[in-house]
């Protein structure tokens, strides 16, 4: 079992100067095996607490911590992040000309791997094809260029994907349902689902319950001016679809 713990992260932004409060003392602990859905309006910090998550450098952590099994990961880049085992599949997924889908995949997954434990060609192709399927994705998908050119949905397909073959212990999915048909909504919540169990923890950011119609999620946190203000099972989804976030807010006393 690992643990993603967060205590009291405080995260701001630097801009002309100025500095901005974005995160005020976020407390939330997620552990393999579960799925932690975060909501909130927009604008209060959800994409900033994945961002410092993952070690997007232009957020800045001023008091706080982040434990990966006790670690603290803060002084970690970007990368060695990943190679820990966390994964954010961003809102909005870059693109990556020159290099191939499938090229891509597989030196992410040997990044993650000692040079005794890479991945053979064979056991990478077999791999794709199965995760391919599982998302039905079409096969030229692998070799076209890193999200150039694609959809909406192929991208979010493709971050799914890039879920499926690297296999994190930690996946971070920052509004991977905006935009999509139900149709692809339902392949996104077939990966996900697939990747439930032991190994696997994830926080799923989501305005909206539709997602969670299919994965459902053990535990529901509500973000309001950067902090989690309310935690509840799915039915806290279920709750805020029905009365908005006036609802909590007005329970809590917050301005809403
Ligand atoms: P959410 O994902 O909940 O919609 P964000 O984390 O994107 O919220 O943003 C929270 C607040 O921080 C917003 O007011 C936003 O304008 C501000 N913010 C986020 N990123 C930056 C940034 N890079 N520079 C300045 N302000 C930012
Ligand atoms: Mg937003
Ligand atoms: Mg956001």
């Amino acid at each position: 079992m690992s643990t993603l713990e967060i205590k009291d992260l405080h995260v701001g932004v630097d801009e002309n100067g100025v500095h901005t409060n974005i995160l005020k003392g976020v407390n939330l602990t997620i552990n393999t095996d579960e799925i932690h859905a975060i909501m909130g309006p927009n604008g209060n910090g959800k994409s900033t607490l994945s961002a410092a998550i993952m070690g997007n450098p232009h957020y800045h952590v001023t008091q706080g911590e982040i434990l990966f099994d006790g670690e603290n990961i803060l002084e970690m880049t970007v990368d060695e992040r990943a190679r820990l085992g966390l994964f954010l599949a961003m809102q909005y997924p870059s693109e990556i000309p020159g290099i191939t889908n499938a090229e891509f995949l597989r030196a992410a997954i040997n990044a993650r791997r000692s040079e005794e434990d890479k991945i053979s060609v064979m056991a990478f192709i077999k791999k794709l094809d199965k995760n391919m399927d599982l998302l039905n994705m079409k096969e030229e998908m692998a070799e076209r260029y890193l999200n150039e050119g694609f959809s909406g949905g192929e991208k979010k397909r493709n971050e799914i994907l890039q879920l499926l073959m690297l296999e994190p212990t930690f996946a971070i999915l920052d509004e991977i349902d905006s935009g999509l048909d139900i149709d692809a909504l339902k392949v996104v919540a077939k990966g996900v689902n697939s990747m439930r169990g032991n190994k696997f923890g994830a926080m799923i950011i989501t305005h909206y319950q539709r997602l969670l119609d299919y994965i459902t999620p053990d535990y529901v946190h509500v973000m309001m001016d950067g902090r989690v203000v309310k935690s509840g099972g799915a039915e806290l989804a279920l709750r805020l679809e029905q009365e908005g976030y006036t609802g909590v807010a007005a329970e809590l006393g917050l301005d809403y």
